[in-house]
């Protein structure tokens, strides 16, 4: 059967809900049972039921199953938020005096984790460029963690996911694959060879920026393991989150075919323009992981990056993104309306970052909704035209000169 009928119709209890179409949504904290034999026969694991909505809820129950055959794994595990998945799948991986391989393009928040609480807890990080193929020489004897994440954050790098695992596997390293941009429907990092796979279904998943949600899968005692940390952490997703998640799976497949088709066309657009420098978007031909990423990920979805040619002032970049009308201001993706952010703005230290992965002051982060490209297309036409190039410096500013363009932001 063909995934979109499968999401629509596997596991479905509707029988046994009085018919109802949709899971119900158990609004209940606790579950009672109907004698004490029925409770001591579940807490000596002779039967299965619900207890407590931390450690499991019908309707969050439905959303699992619905993700682990999409990812072809044996269980899912949804938590409060894509963060709650990453912490818990991490700290179900290592513990004090372990180290893990993380790649540098991972999700600014996945390295604050590490930075911080991880190695707080003894735990410690080396980061590894994006186009490093060969890991030999950074892993240790006391490795424990290869943390990948493909296309990367911002930088979209593509990531040899393949290779990469086999070679944590070979040295008996759990591999973790952050899947959040390319959805299950694009790519299967389990048949990759990853072990745990985490989603903020936050993005495309739920689809509606109307909630926050996280999502694990693996296989075997791994995923008995990930369950029982998930709920020691209690980053438990709520019920009626659970209930929302399940409405826009429901449509992941017809909106990722029109995030698809929106987000090349817009891409393919602006690589023409003679204001932009570069497109970092996977599914064009000129992206330097294109290739590798076609042999592994079967779509693309709808969130790239662009680089314009060299301001006259940082004014100009305001007034680019303050004439924009459709796209709005905002962080997260994957929803139905489409978003912009300039990259580099906060720290240092997160410009020094983002530049050993290739972005500098003049890239922008876009997420193409399912508005007509038309429409989009034409917005960011005139708000181009009020973004002013500078015609001969057609190389990047010096960093001197690059500060004082900041200076506004
Ligand atoms: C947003 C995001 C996360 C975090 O998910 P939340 O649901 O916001 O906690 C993790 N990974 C990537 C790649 C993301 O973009």
């Amino acid at each position: 059967m063909h995934t979109s009928t499968r999401i629509i119709h596997e596991n479905e209890q509707r029988l046994e809900q009085h018919g109802a179409i949709n899971p119900p949504i158990y609004h209940a904290s606790l579950f009672a049972f109907p004698s004490m034999q029925a409770f001591l026969d579940f807490r000596a694991g002779r039967s299965e039921r619900f207890l407590y909505t931390r450690e499991g809820n019908p309707t969050i129950r439905a959303l699992e199953e619905k993700i682990a055959m999409l990812e072809g794994a044996d269980d899912c595990i949804a938590t409060a938020s894509g963060m709650g998945a990453i912490t818990a799948a991490i700290m179900a991986t290592v513990r004090a005096g372990d180290h893990a391989l993380v790649v540098d393009s991972c999700y600014g928040p996945t390295r604050e984790f590490l930075d911080d609480l991880m190695a707080g807890l003894g735990v410690e990080t080396t980061y590894f460029h994006p186009e490093q193929r060969d890991l030999s020489s950074y892993f240790r004897d006391n490795t424990r963690l290869l943390y990948l994440e493909s296309p990367g954050s911002l930088s979209f790098h593509i990531l040899d996911l393949p290779a990469l695992c086999r070679q944590a596997r070979e040295r008996g390293v759990a591999t973790i694959v952050d899947n959040s941009w390319a959805t299950p429907l694009y790519q299967q990092p389990h048949d990759l060879g990853a072990d745990i796979v985490v989603h903020s279904g936050t993005k495309y998943i739920a689809g509606h920026s109307d909630l926050v949600l996280g999502l694990i899968t693996a296989n075997g005692e791994r995923a008995e393991r990930l369950r029982e940390v998930a709920i020691l952490l209690g980053a438990t997703l709520g019920p009626a989150e659970a209930f929302l998640a399940l409405r826009g799976l429901r449509t992941l497949p017809i909106r990722m075919e029109k995030h698809q088709k929106n987000g090349l066309a817009v891409a393919h657009w602006l690589e023409q323009h003679p204001k932009v420098r570069r497109v970092m978007h996977p599914g064009l031909p000129s992206f330097p992981g294109h290739q590798l990423a076609r042999q592994q990920m079967s779509g693309w979805s709808s969130l790239f990056s662009f680089e314009l040619l060299p301001p006259g002032t940082p004014e100009q970049r305001h007034r680019f993104m303050d004439g924009l009308k459709l796209f709005s201001i905002g962080v997260s993706w994957g929803g139905y309306e489409s978003l912009i952010i300039p990259l580099l703005y906060e720290n240092e230290s997160k410009r020094a970052r983002l530049s050993r992965i290739g972005l500098n002051d003049d890239c922008y982060r876009i997420s193409i909704g399912l508005e007509n490209p038309d429409d989009l297309i034409a917005d960011l036409a005139q708000a181009l035209e009020r973004y002013e190039t500078c015609n001969h410096c057609q190389e990047p500013p010096s960093p001197t000169q690059r500060d004082s363009l900041t200076q506004l932001e």
